[in-house]
C-alpha cells in the first residue's frame, strides 16, 4: 500500500492541524487520541512515512525503531502507567481494523483492560 500524505496523521505532523504533543522527538510525535478508549490514550508515531507495522519493521532505519520503541516506554512511564499496567496495540491492515494508515501504537492504560480481543469466532 502507497504512503497516503494527506492521511490525518501526515497532516498533524506537517502542522497543518494542530495537535498539542504529549511526547516529541526527532524521530517520534506523540499525541492523545481524539477518542480516548481509557483514562490513558495516546498514539505514538514515527515521523517517517510508514503505512503500519508491516512497513516500518521492513524498512525504517534501526535508528527510527529504536526511538520508537524507546520513546513509547517513556512515554508510558511518563503518563504514569507502568506500575498498574498498559496495553500496546498496532493495527495493520483491513482485519485489524486500522483506521489511519501512518504507523502508530496505542498506549492504553489507567484501567484494567479486560480480555485481548473480543470474543468473537476465530
Ligand atoms: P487505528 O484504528 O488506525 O489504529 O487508530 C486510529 C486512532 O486515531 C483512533 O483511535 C482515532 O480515535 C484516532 N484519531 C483519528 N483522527 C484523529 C485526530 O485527528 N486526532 C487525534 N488525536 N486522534 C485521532
Amino acid at each position: 500500500m502507497a504512503y497516503d500524505d494527506n492521511n490525518i496523521f501526515a497532516r498533524i505532523l506537517r502542522g497543518e492541524i494542530p495537535a498539542k504533543p504529549v511526547y516529541e522527538d526527532e524521530y517520534v510525535l506523540a499525541i492523545n487520541d481524539i477518542n480516548p478508549q481509557a483514562p490513558t490514550h495516546i498514539l505514538v508515531m514515527p515521523k517517517g512515512k510508514y503505512v503500519s507495522f508491516d512497513d516500518f519493521s521492513a524498512k525504517a532505519s534501526d535508528a527510527e525503531i529504536t526511538a520508537f520503541m524507546r520513546a513509547t516506554g517513556k512515554i508510558a512511564r511518563d503518563a504514569g502507567v507502568d506500575a498498574t499496567g498498559y496495553r500496546l496495540i498496532f493495527n495493520h491492515g483491513p482485519d485489524s481494523h486500522q483506521e489511519v494508515p501512518h504507523l502508530h501504537v496505542h498506549i492504553l492504560g489507567g484501567r484494567p483492560m479486560g480480555f485481548l480481543i473480543a470474543r468473537t469466532a476465530a
